[in-house]
């Protein structure tokens, strides 16, 4: 295997340096999880479309630069080495976008996928329910068939970033006499119909990055339906093998945290505590690791190959490191940790706390880590149903 990248993808990461450094917002952007900081990452993802920077890896058709997934994980380096906004349209162009290109008619292709790329219109994920998380399979929402349209009435619950969104990905029952995974059908709705409620919910941090969403007599075109009548689950496994497989987690990401940790190691401990160097050291491991395993991945994509169960693996180890490397960070700045950025003596803690908050949700979301066992368990090892 050559390690080394081709003089075309350095010369890419080149171009997409310079353009980060000429854009990249000087100051950090509001919480994506307030109305003010949602539309300002609205208009960062704006400047990064004009750019053709949005998704590069989409066909240039549709916004992107028809570039393959190694240079997708080269931009998102520099993108992550520049310190950019986070992708609050992250849902529709990292999960929906390619679950699009593979299951859409191409009207909806036409229809859907610029208007992703200039985020004029973001992207919430409607799955989980009261009762169905860990199970999806026993989602209760309904889509039943009236003429050419689909009514919909049921609730969705822990959807990102759909308190401010526009759209929303759902999958709902459409053959009331089914059970499980059978007879479910994946649809897409506007916020803004008629029937649709969305109830803010606060997080552990306060802001609202999530919503509950009712569904109340909702009326969408059949148009609006991705993929067969019943083929949801289908259609839904495809776009969590993109979330937990590849795209939702690039590995620039905890490559950037590891290297942060490294620098606050070296500002507060070097050589204090052995235990605390292996956990550093462990953690920028890891993040090599995980970079490495990536390209792998993308390169059997790019022969043709397939992501399957084995997406549980990684989802389970990034979310792990995640935990880990925030965790150590914690223990370096002892109790100063917990004191917010701007208070006094607060020094340099960062958005530390923040990011372990968040951290604790990575076991959760994209199904939990025990599924994930069980997927492994099952699929992958072979052992026999719980
Ligand atoms: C930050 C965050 C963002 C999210 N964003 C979205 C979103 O945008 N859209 C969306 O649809 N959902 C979203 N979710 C919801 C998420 O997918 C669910 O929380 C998750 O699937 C777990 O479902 P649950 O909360 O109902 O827990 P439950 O399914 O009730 O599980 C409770 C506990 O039991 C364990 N458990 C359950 N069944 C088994 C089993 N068979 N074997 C072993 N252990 C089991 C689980 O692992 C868990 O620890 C988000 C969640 C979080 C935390």
């Amino acid at each position: 295997m050559d390690l080394t990248f081709t003089a075309a993808e350095e010369a890419f990461r080149q171009e997409a340096r310079a353009w980060l450094e000429a854009h990249v917002p000087r100051t950090p952007l509001p919480s994506m999880d307030t109305k003010e900081g949602f539309e300002a990452h609205r208009v960062w993802e704006r400047t990064l479309n004009e750019g053709r920077w949005a998704m590069v890896s989409w066909p240039e058709q549709y916004g992107g630069r028809g570039v393959n997934l190694i240079e997708w994980l080269i931009f998102e380096e520099e993108y992550f080495r520049a310190g950019a906004p986070g992708r609050v349209n992250q849902n529709g162009i990292f999960l929906l976008g390619p679950t699009l290109m593979d299951y859409g008619t191409a009207e909806q292709k036409a229809r859907f996928l610029p208007r992703m790329a200039a985020s004029d219109d973001i992207w919430a994920q409607g799955w989980s329910e009261p009762n169905a998380g860990s199970d999806m399979a026993a989602i209760r929402a309904t889509a039943r068939r009236d003429g050419d349209d689909y009514v919909l009435n049921g609730q969705k619950t822990w959807c990102s970033r759909a308190a401010f969104a526009d759209w929303i990905f759902c999958i709902f029952r459409t053959d009331p006499a089914s059970e499980r995974h059978r007879g479910l059908t994946f649809v897409l709705v506007p916020l803004t119909a008629d029937g649709v409620k969305v109830r803010p919910i606060a997080q552990l941090d306060g802001e609202t990055g999530f919503a509950e969403v009712f569904f109340d007599d909702v009326r969408v075109p059949e148009a609006n339906r991705l993929g067969e009548e019943g083929q949801g689950w289908t259609v839904a496994m495809a776009t969590a093998g993109f979330e937990r497989g590849l795209m939702l987690r690039s590995p620039a990401r905890f490559q950037n945290t590891a290297r942060k940790l490294v620098d606050l190691y070296k500002r507060h401990a070097a050589g204090a505590d052995p235990a605390l160097r292996d956990a550093v050291v462990r953690a920028w491991m890891h993040a090599e690791a995980y970079a490495l395993n990536t390209y792998r991945t993308a390169s059997r994509l790019i022969d043709g190959g397939t992501i399957g169960a084995e997406a549980s693996l990684n989802k389970i180890f990034w979310s792990e490191l995640d935990v880990h490397m925030h965790e150590t960070a914690l223990s370096l700045l002892g109790a100063r940790a917990e004191l917010l950025p701007q208070a006094s003596g607060a020094e340099d803690v960062g958005t530390w706390l923040d990011g372990f908050l968040f951290s604790m949700a990575g076991p959760i979301y994209a199904g939990t880590n025990e599924i994930q066992r069980n997927v492994i368990a099952e699929r992958l090892l072979k052992l026999p149903k719980g």
